[in-house]
């Protein structure tokens, strides 16, 4: 039956309805997955054990996330009410900006950045201030610090960043941090693994640090939904307010004892993952592509006018990869995920590929 809407259809509060859509493009992803930033191989085995053997009852309980937290406390250095397990890094982003973000307050950015940033402070009676990086795509630091206001409510830095896999330094984030006390500094490790730099270390020791780290990226775990935040007790509390009591499920709890002692498979896939950057950025400059630095488990690309095709060539390839043309200075650039060196030897061949394809048909007009 086709929806009926009237007039006095219930319409969604005005916030929501100017709220910034995000559609991430999955649709039929059977092939090479160099899209996501995702691990593109596989979870440790010993969580798929873990998995297999999951008690008949299990599910029937409410997930107890506390024990849990006492872990990734105790693994990341912290104290227990220092961290939060929330439903991915992207629920810690909501909730984080839920809880402080009112009306007249600012949420200061760099772009291009990660867009749910946008994305959950549009749902916010705040503003976003967003200072456009160079075309380096490196952090613009000065001008991040000459926006900084009384309004300024939170700061929002993923590091590594994505799409350009550019990183602010410890001496910046701690200078941002020192310079808006009445903000929270928030820095966003979902890809720190791939780079080893932290400011995890200095939770607690400032009063206004926010740390968000991932299972879906490295650890292999992007549908099992589980992130942690990490911040000083007090503000902490706040967001545990705000935060459901269940919306980190049984599954992915269970999995977490594994997932940290499995250092051994983290380690061989870190590792596999930055030889593979290196050979393929060496590819890249070897066919002349323009790319940026990166420090996360992915690149970005200049491919020019030509980049939806280009990426539609790389499909065909059986190689997934993202347009990033519409992210902020980014037009005609295009974002590949490292995967295996193996993996990305297969993506090297099918990117010359696609670039003959789309040369050649610019010498033949
Ligand atoms: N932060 C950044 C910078 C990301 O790129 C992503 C993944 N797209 C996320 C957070 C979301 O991570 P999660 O899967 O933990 O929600």
């Amino acid at each position: 039956m086709p929806d009926v809407v009237t007039a006095l259809s219930p319409a969604p509060r005005a916030r929501v309805q100017a709220m910034k859509e995000y559609y991430p493009p999955l649709g039929s992803r059977d092939a090479l997955r160099l899209d996501f930033n995702e691990n593109t191989l596989d979870c440790s085995p010993k969580v798929r054990e873990v998995l297999a053997n999951v008690a008949a009852g299990a599910l029937t309980r409410y997930p107890e996330r506390e024990p849990m937290e006492a872990l990734a406390a105790a693994r990341l250095g912290l104290a227990a009410d220092q961290v939060v397990l929330t439903n991915g890094v992207d629920e810690a982003i909501h909730v984080l900006f839920e809880t402080f973000l009112e009306a007249g307050d600012e949420l200061l950015l760099p772009v291009p950045t990660y867009a749910m940033y946008e994305v959950y402070a549009s749902a916010t009676e705040a503003s976003a201030v967003a200072v456009q990086a160079a075309d380096d795509l490196r952090l613009p630091f000065e001008r991040l610090i000459a926006e900084i206001t009384p309004r300024t409510k939170i700061i929002a830095i993923a590091n590594p960043n994505s799409p350009s896999g550019t990183v602010a330094t410890r001496a910046q984030l701690l200078e941002l941090a020192r310079r808006a006390p009445q903000a929270v500094l928030f820095v966003d490790e979902a890809y720190f693994h791939f780079h080893g730099e932290t400011v995890i270390d200095l939770v607690g020791a400032l009063p206004n640090l926010v740390v968000a780290r991932t299972f879906s990226k490295a650890y292999g775990l992007a549908g099992l939904r589980i992130g942690v935040l990490a911040g000083p007790v007090e503000l902490m509390r706040w967001m545990r307010r705000v935060l459901s009591p269940y919306s980190v499920n049984s599954l992915a709890l269970v999995c977490l004892p594994a997932v940290f002692e499995d250092e051994a498979y983290l380690d061989w896939y870190v590792n596999e993952v930055i030889a593979a950057r290196t050979e393929f950025e060496a590819a890249l400059d070897a066919a002349g592509v323009r790319r940026w630095p990166s420090r996360g488990n992915f690149v970005l690309l200049e491919i020019g006018a030509r980049h939806a095709e280009f990426v539609r060539l790389m499909r065909a390839a059986g190689v997934l990869v993202r347009d990033r043309s519409s992210d902020p200075g980014c037009d005609g650039r295009v974002r590949i995920t490292i995967g295996t060196r193996e993996q990305m030897k297969q993506a090297a061949v099918a990117l010359n590929q696609a670039l003959a394809a789309l040369r050649g048909q610019k010498e033949m007009r």
